[in-house]
């Protein structure tokens, strides 16, 4: 076992200086391995806090949005290296704070370093247009510009990655930002933007406002000096987002929840595809909005499928993340732990067989966490509850079906869009899924998670509102265009009206 800090009292990082909530109320952050354990206590933010903190960003803005590109991207080019060499410590107190197995949180603090080498790299490739005028004399070209103070709300899964897919982009772009981070992971917020202070950022670029959802994550989407919102979160919570940002004309970009499968055909490589099922339904407890939550399967593979599947589960070790022998780390939190554990009752009322796990595990040092064991439904139906609502946790269903057709019809049957994968070894069949599937991500022969930073991440449906983070074309979403045309002939010249 690692060790691991203690407790801390932190306050909201306004203006580079930390600050209390106005209020003096304070919430805390425990690991869900063992919640004896308080990693620290945090300020319980209103309104009046997040009105100071994007007073700060808004003062910050002006300094910032001058500053050269390729100057602000040294910084995060730096805030990524601090974030490498502090790469091993910020993965354990992740583990601490959020349960995820080590290699997993490893794996979470190195997405973060990849998108700020990224991020960095794109401040000398911010390019716009040059294109002909129709008049004489004329230059037209497209320029980037920032939108403002924009607000960045984050959910606890990432606790490191999810901020930076946000944060660096942002700031590059000229943006200043207040951060309301997860009130289940906020040491790990802290200790990503502290990397970027360490790095040289300018006091009062990125803010950061403790608290929980409906106080400080509602008052800051409602703030008036807030000109654009990043969320990821559970589409319930989105539409809340969404309405205000709708009535306030703000620009909204929603990553929001999945429904994820995994399709075996029968020609499949069953055990691969038994390898992705297990990796992809039951790393980081299934907690991944791209987790594979449903597993389609035709039925020439299908009993081999599922007694391989439930075989290689049962032999998943629970426990604190820490121990380099454990596969499966504790779920967030008790809510989180019940609400899973509700949908295994769920499953059964809906008549889909309980093939493995389905209950809370507290036997000896499990008893101090929240662990669920792996759970498997076999016989479900695509239409039940338990295949069309994320459950969060680390529960999967196989869905039998009698051909690839009615696999790709399974696959894009619920609300959201995120990620679907198809194993086969029929090229054909490959590029036939590729066009069928509905969903922002499409993977061939490999589980539904595993985004890479360079390609765009986001979904179709409801799983969000038609936008992407990552990717080359990233800066879209950060930055809005500015149209420029210069008139060098000396005389009035009219568009539509004076060409020849
Ligand atoms: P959540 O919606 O409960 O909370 C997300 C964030 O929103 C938190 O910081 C929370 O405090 C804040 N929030 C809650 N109510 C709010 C309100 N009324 N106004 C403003 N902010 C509010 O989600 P969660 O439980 O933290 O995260 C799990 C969800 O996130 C899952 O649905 C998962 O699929 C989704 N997710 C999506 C992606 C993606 O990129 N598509 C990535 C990770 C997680």
């Amino acid at each position: 076992m690692t060790m691991v800090e203690s407790a801390l009292t932190a306050g909201n990082l306004v203006n580079g200086a930390f600050r209390p909530a106005g209020a003096g109320r304070t919430f805390e952050s425990r690991n869900p391995a063992n919640s004896d354990d308080v990693v620290g206590v945090f300020p319980r933010s209103d309104a009046s806090d997040v009105d100071a903190a994007v007073d700060a960003a808004r003062t910050a803005f002006d300094g910032w949005r001058r500053t050269p590109w390729p100057s602000r991207a040294a910084i995060i080019l730096r805030a990524s290296e601090l974030l490498e060499e502090r790469k091993e410590a910020l993965a354990q107190l992740m583990t601490r704070e959020m349960g995820k197995v080590l290699t997993e949180a490893r794996g979470d603090v190195q997405e973060a370093i990849d998108m700020g080498k990224f991020i960095a790299g794109q401040g000398r490739r911010a390019f716009g247009e040059t294109v002909p005028s129709e008049l004489r004399d004329k230059w037209a070209m497209t320029m980037r510009q920032p939108f403002g103070v924009v607000g960045c709300i984050t959910p606890w899964n990432f606790p490191i990655a999810i901020p930076s897919w946000k944060i660096f982009p942002a700031i590059l772009a000229g943006n200043a930002v207040v951060l309301k981070p997860a009130e289940d992971t906020p040491l790990c917020a802290l200790r990503f933007v502290e990397a970027l202070e360490d790095a040289g950022l300018p006091a009062g670029v990125v803010n950061v406002v403790f608290g929980f959802g409906e106080e400080a994550g509602a008052a800051l989407v409602a703030h008036p000096d807030v000109a654009a919102i990043y969320f990821t979160g559970s589409v319930d919570t989105g539409r809340i987002v969404s309405e205000t940002c709708g009535r306030m004309l703000k620009k909204c970009s929603l990553e929001l929840g999945g429904k994820n499968a995994i399709v075996v055909l029968d020609d499949a490589d069953v055990e691969l595809a038994v390898d992705g099922a297990l990796w992809g339904a039951f790393g980081t407890a299934g907690q991944r909005c791209t987790a594979s939550s449903r597993l389609i399967v035709e039925q020439g593979a299908l009993d081999q499928f599922t007694s391989r599947l439930v075989e290689r589960a049962s032999h998943l070790r629970l426990g604190d993340g820490l121990d380099a022998k454990v596969d499966v780390g504790p779920v967030i939190n008790e809510t989180q732990l019940r609400r899973i554990h509700s949908y295994t009752e769920i499953g059964k009322g809906e008549g889909a067989s309980l093939l493995l796990g389905g209950e809370v595990a507290s036997e000896g040092a499990l008893a101090k966490g929240w662990f669920y064991r792996p759970t498997v439904f076999g016989d479900v139906k695509p239409a039940m509850r338990i295949a069309q609502e994320e459950i969060f946790g680390p529960t999967t269903v196989i869905i039998p079906v009698a051909s690839m057709e009615d696999a790709i019809t399974a696959a894009n049957s619920t609300q959201y869009g995120l990620s679907l994968s198809v194993y086969t070894n029929d090229l054909r069949t490959a590029f036939h899924a590729i066009n069928e599937l509905h969903s922002g991500i499409v993977y061939i022969n490999a589980p539904t998670i595993g985004a890479e930073i360079q390609l765009p991440f986001g979904g179709t449906r409801n799983t969000g509102n038609g936008h992407r983070e990552a990717g080359g074309h990233v800066l879209d979403e950060f930055s809005e265009w500015k149209s420029v045309y210069i008139d060098y002939s000396g005389r009035l010249q009219r568009a539509q009206i004076d060409t020849e």
